[in-house]
């Protein structure tokens, strides 16, 4: 597998160096080899549903998946351009056998990948994806004569039905948030989340402000919405005096939120304000990370709700939704999953809801968060020196907190009062992720900082001294 990265979801390479239009059909005809053999017994047609998301680079993507899909026998039902909730929403729609979604998500534009769901548009379990990759490897793809070669069909019902889905949700008073006509700015950063957020924001007679909203892939900010990569959009709220501002990352399962005075507030509110307004709605558990803020725990307690934490990625925080038939769950990255819709990230479902929350509220988006107990949150990335192994820092860091309160659901999380620190390898960066959080900045960069010199200095010194 050399340079790709195994993510949660799927995997991601750098265009041009590892991710490959040969290796691309490999990967997407072990993919439909997968379905197929998963789907044995089923008399009708195999078909997988794909997407992309708006990167220069995944119009090749797209020929490439198609041809693996096809060459296995897998009929290919094409949604074109959209988000990854929108693919996976389709999934159960299509009644598909499985989904291909082509993105890098968050990553810069100079990467690509490719996520794979199945049935129910669910992403792959940890064990389905290694036997994904076992036959991509050996090479058992069992491609297919002449005659049983897929076909090709596109649909463009994607986008229409998860509109249709989030209005007719319980999240949402459609007509309530009609009457206030609030002014939303949207930056989508010109990906997947172009076409459907300002589309579905004006169904619901918002006055949207367009920026970075035309789905080319020219990425004019960072795709990860991170409250540093948004200055663009804070100044436009500013200038459009809006009530609020909102940033996907380039597929469109997360979003951060800009409150009215533009300041773009950390990405970690969005679950926790979000957790806030549906719990008020409905009783029952929420599902979180290792990694999220202990915001989670404060609302969760406010509505007398447990808060269940899980490894850190979408399919973690799902099987534990499902098996606690949960309400809500979602990550600090400002992705949250609404089992009413389906269960994925999804920023579009997010958008609507935390307008609905300034509505249902009546109050500002700065108010709100001042309401909020106040915690900070330091963020690391350490890059893994190619003579590294990220799992040997992993299990140093283990053996030298041992002394310390410890929770090893996901990498290494030490816990000291109202604080933590996780140690992480990144799924899909070659990055040690470093976070911490405490009630002041300064103990939260502290933290963070002693732990991740201490990291440094393990991979210095595996290393020959260089990093
Ligand atoms: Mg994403």
């Amino acid at each position: 597998m050399n340079e790709w990265i195994v993510s949660a979801s799927g995997i991601r390479g750098i265009v041009g160096e590892c991710f490959l239009p040969h290796d691309i059909a490999r990967m997407a005809a072990a993919f439909g080899t997968f379905v197929q053999n998963s789907h044995r017994h089923q008399r009708e047609d195999i078909r997988v549903a794909i997407a992309r998301d708006t990167r220069a680079s995944g119009a090749m993507a797209r020929h490439a998946v198609i041809a693996g899909l096809m060459s296995t026998g897998c009929h290919v039902v094409d949604l074109g351009i959209c988000p990854t909730p929108t693919l996976l929403l389709m999934a159960s729609e299509l009644n598909v056998a499985g989904s291909m979604m082509i993105t890098a998500s968050h990553n810069p534009a100079e990467w690509n990948g490719m996520e794979m769901a199945t049935t129910c548009g669910t992403f792959l379990t940890e064990t389905e994806r290694a036997e994904v990759l076992r036959i991509y490897e050996t090479g058992e793809m069992q491609f297919q004569p002449w005659n049983t070669q897929g076909n090709l069909s596109k649909s463009d019902r994607a986008i229409p039905i998860h509109m249709e889905r989030i209005l007719a949700s319980s999240y949402i008073d459609p007509e309530g948030i009609r009457q206030r006509r609030l002014r939303v700015v949207v930056d989508a950063v010109n990906g997947a989340g172009s076409t459907i957020t300002p589309k579905l924001l004006r169904a619901l007679g918002c006055d949207v402000v367009e920026l970075h909203c035309e789905p080319n892939g020219a990425f004019r900010r960072p795709p990860e919405p991170t409250p540093k990569n948004l200055e663009a959009l804070c100044d436009r709220v500013k200038q459009s005096r809006a009530d609020l501002g909102m940033a996907h990352d380039a597929d469109a399962d997360r979003l951060t939120l800009v409150t009215e005075e533009g300041e773009a507030i950390s990405e970690e509110y969005t679950f926790a304000l979000i957790a806030d307004l549906v719990l008020n709605k409905q009783a029952g558990p929420v599902v979180a990370t290792v990694s999220t803020s202990l915001m989670i725990d404060d609302v969760a307690k406010k509505h007398n709700t447990p808060v269940s934490r899980t490894k850190v990625g979408v399919n973690h925080v799902v099987n534990e939704m499902l098996r606690l038939e949960a309400v809500l769950g979602g990550e600090g990255t400002g992705g949250v999953i609404f089992p009413e819709i389906h269960h994925t990230s999804d920023g579009i479902t997010s958008a609507a809801v935390a307008v609905q929350l300034l509505i249902e509220s009546g109050e500002t988006l700065s108010s709100l968060v001042s309401q909020f107990p106040k915690y900070f949150i330091a963020k690391k990335s350490l890059p893994i020196p190619p003579s590294v192994e990220g799992d040997e820092i992993i299990r140093r860091a283990i053996a030298a907190f041992n002394h310390e309160r410890l929770d090893l659901t996901d990498g290494v999380k030490i816990l000291r009062d109202a604080s933590w620190v996780t140690i992480r390898k990144s799924g899909t960066e070659p990055v040690i992720r470093v976070f911490g959080e405490a009630r002041s900045s300064h103990r939260a960069n502290r933290f963070c900082e002693e732990i991740a010199q201490q990291i440094q200095h393990w991979m210095a010194a595996s290393n020959g001294g260089r990093l």
